[in-house]
């Protein structure tokens, strides 16, 4: 197992978090397929590490209510009352942007609700992380980082009209599609959520 990995896991338990390493993708889908066992409820902030180790389609054969707002089928309005209903889920599934090797989460959200939901209102918040969001620094680099790797190819994955859809680089841009809104740092576990981190040996999402 990455040593890396081992560290940062001990540095988020100081914060109160539950960490887990875990080896693989599969290992790591295991993990929370496990933990979901009491959720009637699953709520999905969007996330590509989460989609890439299969739990939306795990979880669904579970018969447990799924909730993603990211389902192309859903019209506007049904989206908008998904992702509110995201908020008082059971068990929320994201990732996490950035990951400083002392243990604080940085995400960076156009509407806010993917950040909202970590933060207050699901029974359990599970954020899955592969190991290419570690950022040996502080604040800034993982501020630099997720602008750098994360926000380009999201907003190309959305199809946002942004400068850094066509450069690849962040313009600091004031584009009605601007993805870059709010940014949050979760320092230590909120009081009322039970938040654990999965570490995951592989590079997962961006
Ligand atoms: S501020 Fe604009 S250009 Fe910069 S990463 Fe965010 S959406 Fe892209």
């Amino acid at each position: 197992m990455n040593e890396q990995l081992d560290k940062v896991a001990e540095a988020l338990k100081k914060r109160g978090f539950k960490a887990v390493c875990c080896a693989s993708g599969a290992e790591a889908r295991d993990y929370v397929m496990k933990e979901a066992e009491g959720a009637k409820s699953v709520g999905f902030g969007g996330s590509v590490t989460v989609k890439s180790i299969g739990l939306v389609e795990e979880l669904a054969k579970t018969g447990k209510e799924i909730l993603r707002h990211g389902d192309p089928s859903l019209s506007p309005e049904k989206k908008v009352e998904v992702m509110h209903r995201e908020l008082t889920c059971d068990l929320f599934l994201l990732s996490a942007n950035a990951l400083t090797m002392d243990g604080r989460l940085v995400n960076i959200d156009g509407n806010g609700n993917r950040v909202a939901a970590s933060i207050y209102g699901p029974g359990k918040v599970i954020f899955v992380v592969g190991r290419n969001k570690l950022v040996d620094g502080g604040l800034d680099d993982a501020i630099a980082r997720i602008k750098r790797c994360a926000c380009p190819p999201n907003c190309r994955r959305l199809n946002k009209q942004t400068p850094c859809t066509l450069t690849g680089e962040c313009a600091d841009c004031s584009s009605p599609d601007r993805i870059c809104m709010v940014t949050v740092v979760m320092d230590r576990r909120p009081r009322s959520t039970d938040v654990h981190v999965v570490l995951v040996d592989e590079d997962l999402g961006y």
